[in-house]
């Protein structure tokens, strides 16, 4: 095929309508238009039915004791932290979203960051054994983009430390561990988010899935301020509560969510197809007999391989209409917020590295096959570039 000219060197761009990063895959058809009409009229629009449905449905679909809906990942790790009544510090990931970290700090706990593995971009089992000591409240593990992390060495530190483990398996709703049973069971508890960017979207909302039934029972409690009923706060909660119109979005979604998850694998494997044999590009790795959800699809950019930084190709696919983002960079401990913490200015090699390099692309249920292959062949076309976009956007290039 002959190779035209990359837009970032004055080409015409490869995509004439643009391509977001993430998109929901919604249903809107009549039957759940008939719901929301059905709940609108009942008045009951929160604490309703279709909340208590849903909880039950998402058990069953995770195989757990408890599925605690919440208003979001935040606030499920927020009250999670706080049912569990920590003290001291939790060791977690800094190579993560914001929110795994706000979530410990918001409870008064002190983060320690322990580095992640270069190829699962997960915390490794060792970095966290190494930052253990007797001030250790909890661990916090993340199933980064919805690839399952090491959850059974994780288990297994925590219990010899004698302390929860508690999963931010914000991205992996839908996913699978090596043995085939769903994310959801492990640890004390799991918690998923529900926001937009993820597989499974009720407009906002999170799950806290676990087999503990006290810790269930104190989330219901504390997502509604505490407050058992009797106006006696038990302890300070949240309003965190989801709104029954979301439930119902994730009543008529959740049978619908094994295709989806499905077809964004079908994708995944379409990109790496697509891209094997690029010098410098490479991908996550997920476990063996693992299934990620694959809420990003993250490639990772080595520049003396490709040719060009991952900022770089970062802006010559912006300039074909390609959006992109640099996930998780900078990461956690390298953040304006995680300044005052003493461990924040700590070197954690692969997790910076990793965020130099990692970049996010294109992927959503319903997107069309032939854009990932359209995807592919521009990154191929810019790599072939690469010298010539190298001398255009050196700052000395006048
Ligand atoms: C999306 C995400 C969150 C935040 O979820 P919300 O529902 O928006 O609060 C937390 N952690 C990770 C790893 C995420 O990807």
């Amino acid at each position: 095929m002959q190779l035209t000219r990359p837009a970032i060197l004055g080409g015409a761009p490869i995509l004439t309508d643009p391509v977001p990063l993430a998109r929901p895959t919604l249903d809107a058809d009549p039957d759940l238009l008939a719901t929301f009409r059905d709940v609108l009229s009942s008045g009951i629009v929160t604490k309703g039915r279709h909340l208590a449905e849903l909880e039950r449905e998402v058990a069953d679909f995770l195989g757990v004791g408890h599925a605690v809906l919440v208003s979001s990942c935040t606030s499920g790790l927020m009250l999670t932290l706080r049912c569990l009544d920590l003290h001291g510090e939790v060791v977690l990931p800094s190579f993560t979203f914001m929110a795994s970290g706000h979530a410990v700090v918001w409870n008064g706990l002190e983060p320690v960051f322990a580095d992640i593995d270069p190829h699962t971009f997960a915390v490794d089992p060792e970095r966290v054994a190494d930052e253990v000591t007797d001030r250790t409240a909890a661990l916090l593990a993340v199933h980064t983009f919805g690839s399952p992390c090491d959850v059974d060495a994780l288990a297994k530190i925590a219990a010899e430390r004698g302390v929860p483990l508690v999963v931010d398996a914000a991205a992996a709703f839908g996913g699978r561990y090596p043995d085939g049973s769903p994310v959801g069971g492990r640890g004390t508890a799991e918690v998923f988010s529900l926001s937009p960017t993820k597989p499974f979207t009720t407009g906002e909302g999170g799950i806290v899935a676990t087999n503990d039934g006290e810790l269930a029972r104190e989330l219901r409690v504390g997502r509604d301020y505490g407050n058992a009923g009797d106006y006696d706060s038990r302890f300070v909660g949240l309003n965190a509560r989801m709104p029954e119109l979301s439930a119902v979005l994730g009543r008529h979604h959740l049978p619908l969510l094994p295709a989806l998850i499905e077809r964004r694998q079908e994708l995944a494997d379409r990109y790496r197809a697509g891209l094997s044999g690029l010098p410098g590009i490479g991908f996550q790795r997920v476990p063996p007999g693992a299934r990620s959800t694959y809420k990003d699809l993250c490639l990772t950019v080595s520049a003396s391989g490709f040719g060009l930084d991952r900022d770089t190709l970062a802006a010559a696919l912006r300039a074909e209409g390609v959006a992109t983002r640099a996930y998780f960079d900078p990461p956690l401990h390298r953040q304006t917020a995680y300044r005052r913490f003493a461990a924040s200015g700590k070197s954690l090699p692969h997790s910076e590295e990793l965020a130099g390099r990692a970049l996010a692309v294109p992927l959503y249920s319903h997107l069309p096959e032939h854009l990932v292959d359209r995807i592919c062949e521009v990154v191929r076309r810019i790599h072939e570039h690469a010298a010539e976009i190298t001398a255009r956007t050196a700052p000395d290039a006048g």
